[in-house]
């Protein structure tokens, strides 16, 4: 058995797509160690440096000292703190709706909403470059899948209207992230509830990107958009632009309800650590005080690609602080990373499988903390490169 585990593992190394991860011992705002020498960190989805704000870890600090670190049961059984439900219902109030739901991750969230509302009756709509767990989570209903090109809305049309004369027991679900992980454009909304409405679809939608950072409140860029009401189901995590853990479904009472009643992983596992919850309540008020820290990240973002565009990057209509640098064959990709950490940057080679053969690129992510000087000095790097 061993023997088939090493040969799968040598023809990754040939194809130089083994991975393994690099060990961060100390963190310094936007510089992390890795192996005894300091980096500025490009890859992080901390994208208001909240991870690092002392609020939060005294939040974490003082809800540990009270509750302990681990939840100690699932939460149905007696793993729900005040801290979760008061985390919830704040949840609920910055989205404007009746209640929240909490996951231990923004993947379980995807895995926990998707599995418990569409079934194997059920026909799904999905981009193909939504995120593995919209992907995994799709696959795991057995309903029938539809795949659509990225952001190509009359393809979608197209589909949706090859299976409009299929009887109407069955349910249609549009999934898509909202902000795209590796590209960090952002989904068509508009013309997917459009859509969504003339094929009696229900639309989901992954605000793990969108959350904290689009929107006149950071509600994501359904808010961004104005689009929040015409949207069946919103997903969004607290572990990128929140800087702590843990997915949610905000929603209607009884969409929460039959979730949180239903939904196996949400039953069947262990709740969030308490001091996580505190963390991430905190978060959210500072989402409210501190405006000008998006108002930060969107001036770097800003900066960083307008000079990454007069250096002729092709950045793939990124909308986001995600901004993917092309450059196509795997092995480039991965020595131009190499030259970059060698200069004292870390932005990591994103290869397949996490994208398709022949879109390898360097995947950079800005956050508020980055400085002119750290940014100009990557750009320097870069146009050697
Ligand atoms: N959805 C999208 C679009 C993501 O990019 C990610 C994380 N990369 C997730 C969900 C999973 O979120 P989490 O890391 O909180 O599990």
């Amino acid at each position: 058995m061993l023997n088939f585990f090493k040969s799968g593992l040598a023809e990754l190394n040939r194809e130089g797509l083994l991975r393994k991860p690099r060990v961060i011992s100390a963190i310094d705002g936007t510089r992390v160690k890795i192996d005894g020498k300091w980096l500025v960190s490009f890859c992080s989805n901390d994208y208001l440096g909240l991870a690092q704000h002392p609020a939060l870890k005294r939040a974490m600090i003082e809800a540990t000292k009270k509750f302990g670190t681990g939840a100690g049961a699932a939460r149905l059984l007696s793993g729900t703190t005040a801290l979760h439900q008061e985390l919830e219902q704040k949840i609920a109030k910055f989205k404007h709706v009746d209640d929240a739901l909490l996951f231990t991750s923004g993947y379980a969230t995807n895995l926990g909403v998707i599995t418990t509302l569409i079934n194997r009756n059920d026909i799904i709509f999905c981009d193909e470059l939504n995120h593995a767990s919209l992907v995994d989570s799709a696959r795991l209903t057995k309903a029938q899948l539809h795949i659509y090109r990225h952001r190509d809305m009359a393809h979608l049309e197209s589909l949706l209207k090859r299976v409009s004369r299929i009887p109407h027991r069955a349910s249609r679900y549009i999934i898509s992230d909202a902000i795209f992980s590796m590209d960090g454009d952002g989904a068509p909304l508009k013309e997917m509830v459009r859509l969504a409405k003339k094929y009696r679809a229900y639309t989901l939608v992954d605000e793990a990107h969108g959350t904290g950072v689009f929107g006149k409140t950071g509600r994501g860029w359904c808010e961004e958009l104005g689009l929040e009401k015409k949207i069946a189901v919103i997903i969004g995590t607290a572990s990128k632009a929140l800087g702590s853990l843990g997915g949610f479904v905000a929603g209607p009472q009884a969409l929460i309800d039959y979730i949180r009643n239903k939904s196996r992983p949400f039953i069947f596992t262990t709740a969030l650590p308490p001091g996580t919850c505190a963390a991430t309540i905190t978060a959210l008020k500072i989402l409210r005080q501190e405006p000008n820290l998006r108002k930060r990240l969107w001036a770097n973002t800003d900066y960083i690609k307008s000079r990454l565009e007069e250096m002729e990057f092709n950045l793939r209509g990124s909308v986001s602080s995600i901004i993917p640098i092309m450059i196509g064959d795997t092995k480039q990709t991965v020595v131009i990373s190499q030259m970059l950490w060698n200069k004292g940057f870390y932005v990591p080679a994103i290869r397949p499988p996490t994208v398709p053969q022949g879109q390898s690129r360097l995947r950079l992510t800005i956050t508020a903390m980055h400085t002119r000087e750290q940014m100009d000095g990557l750009l320097r790097e870069l146009s050697k490169a």
